[in-house]
């Protein structure tokens, strides 16, 4: 289906040029990392997208559906947490371990265990569309695309180990401390939970 594989295709361009971007220098993109992401674009992303696709309608019209944009930041921010915060228990951690091993880089963004990466991942990227929809709302296709960018972007800046300038470093401080900004976006319920650190 062209819509699944238009919308792979950004989000796999923008993960590599990112990747290429800040991590060129220091040879990590020859890494145990890259070659986990790539495992779980090729294996999960992509044939999840066209799974998604199957039932979903395309809509070109729609497009004030961009204001909905800010409720699939909150829901994804939401939801990510939810799924994150379980993996820091010693029962999960070992499905965890890998993302949180070496230095934080760019191209660790997309390293997490298969399983991880569809429930963590793509859950939180699908969440807030999927509920819309429940309720009858479509998005357009061309912001479902926007989405992609934006969330692939968003979540290799986070890993940029402070090398892109709109880094604020709270994903890194998760990364170094372990027990603080479990969530992503606003960090809303880490706020709400004291467990927000910037
Ligand atoms: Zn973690
Ligand atoms: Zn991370």
């Amino acid at each position: 289906m062209q819509e699944a594989n238009i919308l792979f295709t950004i989000h796999f361009i923008c993960y590599w040029f990112m990747v290429i971007l800040y991590d060129i220098d220091s040879l990590i993109i020859l890494s145990n990392s890259v070659k986990n992401s790539l495992k779980n674009q090729i294996l999960c992303t992509l044939p999840m997208c066209h799974l998604f696709f199957y039932n979903y309608t395309i809509e070109y019209n729609n497009f004030q559906s961009i204001l909905g944009l800010l409720v699939l930041i909150i829901t994804g921010d939401i939801y990510f947490y939810i799924s994150h915060r379980p993996m820091h228990t010693k029962l999960l951690w070992k499905f965890h371990k890998t993302h949180h091993q070496g230095n934080i880089c760019v191209s660790k963004s997309l390293d997490a265990d298969l399983f991880e990466h569809l429930v963590g991942n793509l859950g939180s990227f699908a969440v807030g569309i999927l509920l819309f929809q429940y309720y009858g709302f479509i998005f357009n296709i061309y912001v479902l695309y926007l989405w992609s960018a934006i969330t692939t972007i968003s979540v290799c800046i986070s890993h940029s180990n402070s090398k892109c300038y709109l880094d604020n470093n709270v994903h890194l401080l998760h990364h170094k401390l372990l027990k603080y900004n479990f969530g992503t976006g606003f960090y809303i319920i880490d706020r709400v939970c004291n467990s927000h650190k910037s």
